[in-house]
Parts: structure tokens; C-alpha cells; sequence
């Protein structure tokens, strides 16, 4: 058992009440769905890949989040190198710590035999094509290839051509294949699962099969990160830093945020642990010890924007990751003359969201942000997880909406060394609670009449970021400013609560 653990919760009904309070206090019988057994198979032949094992490790750690009864079966492999940043050599060692940190109560087993337990829903990692007389109809399967995040239900019939991939796209395959768990556990119909997802992250459009876009490939073996400020190390915040660690970085991060670690925070994040949760540990303070993992450095900040955001402003930062909200933080950011803003929310449903604002060419945080009203309102990461027919909504902690959302930011990083970003969309936004019908993506440019659009115009904001790493972004010129918006197939199933141009 962690340090601090058995001190602060005696026994797993303890722990659980104040990991899971809110949803407790509202509903009866909620735990039906976190006993149901649940299994993750790790491709045989492809488990010393590290896009598998990034997939792996996220989509076992976001399932610990919720599930308590999980068995991750993985053949005996060692840990990619970039991944053994905890002293971790094998990627079961990885899985286990980080799934018994996450939940220290929780019933896992990691195995390397070839059972499986018919009563279990399972998620398959890679193609699993050596076991595919194993794979159900209901079985679902996450994989990536290059700037695509696919999922499959059932048996394989089409093949897909795998490619090197990034730890962001891997991220968001495995938030993918934990969330369609998470719909299967909670007994949402079949119509209301994952279907086949191909989600390319360079355009951010769903494809009917893996993008041949012509994206080009990330080359670089380092990502090269400059002085990054992330103003808020929550679910989003802690998601993005933690999907960061899985790739060798470079640059410096200043981590802000004003809170401290509680278990309600443990569903979500898959970043804290237990014991940081029994101890109160200050979130700037977990960041700062992952960034001294990664090797680079690292600055903690603790408190609120309304006390620091002048003063972060003033820094010489080549990009900002805005996560905080506090006091209307958003309004104000344009104002403190950013460099380039990246931002990612979740909804109060099965939404996210994910911004970037390039200062001079593109929209700002402060006429961006009230435009989806309906997006930022309660607290982050809650969903209805009751089904359709229940006349008794469930409000609950949705655990991979987060890394969602953070697996986005993080491919921004990327995509900021190729000019071309300028070009793509800079507004996305998804909702998974009718499945993943659409991804929803537009290019938006300043904002005629608005204030913060128009202060990044100034002879000010070239003195404070004339010498910023993303300057070049600012001086290009777009082709196209028209508002892209792209509607897939099944767009029909679309909830009505998917409103993001409503005002
Ligand atoms: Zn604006």
C-alpha cells in the first residue's frame, strides 16, 4: 500500500465514497457498472511497439479511473525506452504501478496468459490479427497510424497500414478504446458505442478509413517544446503533461495552478495518484516532479491567475497552454499579450473542446470562449451516464473526456513546427454520447470590433513577442479564413446537446 494511503482511507469503501462522491450522493446503485469485469488485450507481435505500448498504458491507467475489477493481458516485454522514465523496465511493471497508484483498492491482475473471462468486456490493443478466433462481435480495437487514432468493433475484416505515430495520437486511441469500456460498462445500447473511428488529428476530421491526407510525418525524435507556460494543472493540465512524459521533450515548463490534489480528482486525471490525493500534494508540485522525470526543466507556480497572470504574462514564453478559467481568466489572456494560445475543455456532457489562437491571424480566448456558452459551464468532465430510458439522470465524472482533450493540445505541439499549421483548424470539438458520429472542426480568424483581437495588432504585443519561438505563425497570411466546417457520415445522430455555434 502508497505512503499515506491506509492513513487517510481504511478501506477501499472509504476511498471509493470520496473518489466517487458526487455521483454517490445522486444515485442509487451506481456501482452496478464499476464491478462489471473488463479486459484489455495487448497485441502478442506488435507489444515491443511503442505506439502499443503508449495506447497500453493510457487506456489501462483511464480505466483504473473507473473500473475496479480489470485484467490487462500483455505478453512479457520490455518497457520502450522513453516510457522507463519511473524505473519501470517492463511494460507490465508500468501498467500495474500505475493502475494500483491509481487505485490502490482496485481488484487488477496482469497477466501474460491467454484466458479470458466471457462475462468481461474487452478492448484489444494493436490488431491482435494472430488472435483474431478470440475477437467478439462486441470486442472493440484501438490502434494509430501516423496522425490517425482508429477503432474497430468485432472481427477485422478491413486492414489497416500501420505507421510510426506520436505519443498524442497514441493518447487519443487509448482515451478512445477507455471510453467505449466505459459506455459498455454503464449499459448504453449498442447504437450508442464506438463504431469505426478514424481520426485524423493533422486535418481533425473523421475519415472513413486511415487518413491518406498526405499529412507529412513528424520526423523529429526530440519534441522541441521552447519555454511553455501551462496555466493549470487539472484534468486537462495533468492529462496534457502526463501524454507529454511519453516522448522524449525539450524546453521548459512553468506549471500553474492554485489547487491541490483530492480524490475526486482521481477519476480523471491520469496524472495523480492515491497517494498524492492522501497527502494534499500541491498540483504545480506532481507537475514539476513528472518534468524533473522527463529531464528538462521545470518551474511550479502556486496560485491563482488573478495574482500571477500579470506577472506570467510579462515572461518570455513562446507559448501558452490556457486551462484555468478562474475569475474569467479567458477574457482577460489577449490583454497579458500572449504568444500562441492553445486551450482544452470538456463539457458538461460527453463533449470536448480544443482551441488554439495564433495573436494577429486568428481569433482570441476573449471572443472565442463565451461563443459556446453551454461548454464551460459546471464542473469539468461530468457527463449523464444514464441511460436514455432512466428517468433518473446520473451525474458523473466522465474519465476520458480529459485525455481527450488533452491528446489534442498535445498534438498542436507538434504540428507548430510546420508552417503549414496556419492553415488547419484551429477550433475542434467532439461529443462521444451518441458514439463519436463527428469530429467538428473550423479555421476562425480575429473577430472585427473585438478588443483582444485587436490589442495583438499593437506595436505592443511585437515588442513583448517579436522574438517568440511561433512568431512566424503571426505574420502569415491565411489562404482561406472561410469558416471549414465538416460534417461526416451519421452526422444524423448528432444529440442536441452538441451546441457549439448556438449563439
Ligand atoms: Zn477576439
Amino acid at each position: 500500500m502508497q505512503s499515506g494511503v491506509q492513513r487517510n482511507w481504511t478501506d477501499a469503501t472509504a476511498f471509493y465514497a470520496e473518489r466517487d462522491h458526487r455521483t454517490q450522493l445522486e444515485v442509487n446503485g451506481l456501482h452496478r457498472y464499476v464491478s462489471m469485469p473488463v479486459e484489455i488485450w495487448v497485441d502478442r507481435s506488435l507489444a515491443n511497439d511503442i505506439t502499443i505500448q503508449r495506447i497500453t498504458l493510457v487506456a489501462a491507467n483511464l480505466t483504473a479511473r473507473w473500473s475496479r475489477n480489470v485484467r490487462v493481458v500483455v505478453p512479457d516485454v520490455a518497457l520502450a525506452e522513453p516510457l522507463q522514465i519511473h524505473g519501470d523496465k517492463t511494460l507490465a511493471s508500468r501498467i500495474k504501478r500505475e493502475m494500483l497508484e491509481a487505485d490502490p483498492f482496485g481488484n487488477f491482475t496482469i497477466t501474460h496468459t491467454l484466458e479470458f473471462d466471457p462475462a468481461s468486456i474487452r478492448l484489444y490493443v494493436g490488431s491482435c490479427k494472430s488472435q483474431a478466433f478470440m475477437v467478439t462481435a462486441n470486442d472493440y480495437l484501438v490502434d494509430a497510424a501516423g496522425w490517425t487514432a482508429l477503432g474497430r468493433r468485432g472481427t477485422i475484416e478491413d486492414t489497416y497500414q500501420r505507421s510510426s505515430s506520436t505519443a498524442p495520437v497514441a493518447a487519443l486511441a487509448g482515451a478512445i478504446g477507455a471510453a467505449d469500456l466505459f459506455k459498455r460498462a454503464i449499459g448504453q445500447g449498442v447504437e450508442h458505442w464506438l463504431g469505426d473511428v478514424n481520426w485524423c488529428m493533422w486535418h481533425n476530421v473523421m475519415e472513413s478509413a486511415v487518413s491518406r491526407c498526405g499529412a507529412p510525418a513528424y520526423g523529429s525524435s526530440v519534441a522541441e517544446l521552447g519555454e511553455l507556460l501551462v496555466a493549470g494543472v487539472g484534468a486537462v493540465g495533468s492529462a496534457f503533461l502526463f501524454i507529454l512524459s511519453l516522448m522524449p521533450i525539450r524546453g521548459r515548463i512553468t506549471a500553474f495552478d492554485r489547487d491541490f490534489v483530492d480524490a475526486s480528482n482521481l477519476n480523471r486525471s491520469p496524472l495523480f495518484t492515491a497517494t498524492d490525493a492522501a497527502v494534499s500534494r500541491a498540483k504545480s508540485e506532481v507537475a514539476l516532479d513528472l518534468l524533473r522525470r522527463c529531464g528538462i526543466e521545470g518551474k511550479a507556480v502556486q496560485g491563482t491567475w488573478t495574482a500571477f497572470g500579470e506577472l506570467l504574462g510579462r515572461k518570455n514564453f513562446d507559448l501558452w497552454v490556457s486551462l484555468t478559467n478562474e475569475d474569467g481568466a479567458w477574457a482577460d489572456v489577449p490583454f497579458q499579450l500572449p504568444p500562441v494560445v492553445l486551450h482544452g475543455t470538456t463539457t458538461s456532457g460527453w463533449g470536448i473542446g480544443f482551441g488554439r489562437h495564433v495573436p494577429r491571424v486568428e481569433d482570441c480566448t476573449l471572443c472565442r470562449l463565451p461563443r459556446p456558452r453551454a461548454e464551460f459551464r459546471g464542473p469539468c468532465a461530468e457527463g449523464d451516464i444514464a441511460p436514455p430510458e432512466n428517468s433518473q439522470p446520473i451525474r458523473a465524472s466522465l474519465p476520458f473526456l480529459s485525455t481527450v482533450s488533452a491528446s489534442l493540445i498535445a498534438a498542436e505541439v507538434l504540428k507548430l513546427e510546420f508552417p503549414e499549421i496556419i492553415s488547419l483548424p484551429n477550433a475542434v470539438y467532439a461529443d462521444f454520447r451518441y458514439g463519436l458520429p463527428i469530429v467538428l472542426s473550423s479555421l476562425l480568424g480575429p473577430t472585427s470590433g473585438c478588443p483582444g483581437c485587436q490589442i495583438t495588432n499593437s506595436s505592443l504585443w511585437i515588442h513583448r513577442r517579436g522574438l517568440s519561438r511561433h512568431v512566424s505563425l503571426s505574420n502569415a497570411k491565411h489562404t482561406s479564413r472561410e469558416q471549414n466546417v465538416t460534417f461526416p457520415d451519421r452526422s444524423e445522430n448528432v444529440g442536441s446537446d452538441l451546441r457549439i455555434h448556438g449563439d
